[in-house]
């Protein structure tokens, strides 16, 4: 919190993952994150608490998953939450009831989305929890980091709230490049002119959707891309609390105008040196 945040953006829980997968009754599941959730909702006052379901596999707790040859495309985020309907809305209840009595505006961010059936899914699920238990039902976001949600954008606005970039994971399965093996560091680039390209691309959907659209992957900590990112049109960006004050000094030190122009030099580059000449032009004069 001393770093100036304006909300939490992205509340990550695959911590609690085998805290709730454990089957030792009520009295201990869900007690720590229960806590976590009270502390983070103390710090977020009235803004923007933004919850991300388990994430688990891939990269996050693989074990989990058993053996897989391809785990970054295997049982992770929502196809774990929803070949386990028992921990989903376990979860979901924890979540919803836990913020209720709490003035922030509390959010839920689905891991891992591909397609419109899964959000669907789970607002089901979350809709008949809130039913039953007398909750109200919060806000559902879908979290961006498979193109196919890219190209699906539009029709994901009818059943989310909100969505946000997970560029991490975008820039990933965009360029077919494992985010954890170290033989293709060079090719995992998240400032590769096609990522840029796909984020512009879901920018534009949104704001046609009038769907909210933040940044929440490492991107929007690089203080450069940050501004690029203002430029094309977000207007949130989620990071770690270290990184907030430089960000937040760099897009004080332009004009939005001058951002809109570079990011339009920025979506003619076609390779990553042109990319970073215009990255690098935010640093001069
Ligand atoms: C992302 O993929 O950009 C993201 C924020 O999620 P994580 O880094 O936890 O996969
Ligand atoms: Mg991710």
């Amino acid at each position: 919190a001393r770093y100036g945040p304006e909300g939490i953006g992205l509340l990550r829980t695959e911590a609690y993952f085998l805290e709730e997968a454990d089957e030792e009754g009520d009295r201990v599941i869900g007690h720590n994150q229960r806590r976590f959730l009270e502390r983070a909702a103390e710090l977020a006052g009235k803004n923007v608490l933004t919850v991300r379901l388990y994430d688990v596999g891939g990269d996050k707790m693989a074990s989990q998953a058993g053996e897989e040859l391809n785990p970054a495309l295997g049982w992770r985020g929502v196809r774990v939450l929803l070949s386990r309907p028992g921990l989903l809305r376990q979860q979901l209840e924890l979540i919803i009831s836990t913020l209720e009595p709490f003035p922030c505006d509390t959010q839920l961010l689905i891991p891992m989305v591909s397609g419109v059936e899964e959000v669907v899914s789970v607002r089901k699920m979350m809709d008949e929890i809130c039913r039953d238990k007398k909750l109200t039902p919060v806000k559902l976001g879908v979290m961006v980091e498979v193109p196919s949600a890219v190209m699906l954008a539009g029709d994901l606005s009818k059943h989310a709230d909100f969505m946000s970039i997970g560029t991490n994971d975008l820039t990933q399965y965009m360029l077919a490049a494992d985010r954890g093996n170290a033989s293709v560091k060079s090719s995992y680039n998240p400032v590769h002119p096609a990522v840029w390209r796909i984020i512009d691309q879901l920018i534009k959907t949104c704001k046609a959707h009038n769907t909210p659209l933040s940044v929440c992957g490492e991107l929007a900590s690089k203080p450069d891309a940050a501004l690029i990112l203002a430029g094309m049109g977000i207007n949130a960006l989620s990071m770690s609390g270290p990184s907030i004050p430089e960000v937040k000094k760099r897009l004080r030190s332009h004009t939005l105008e001058l951002l809109k122009n570079k990011a339009l030099h920025i979506l003619e580059c076609s390779t990553t040196e042109e990319v970073n000449t215009v990255l690098q032009s935010l640093n001069e004069g």
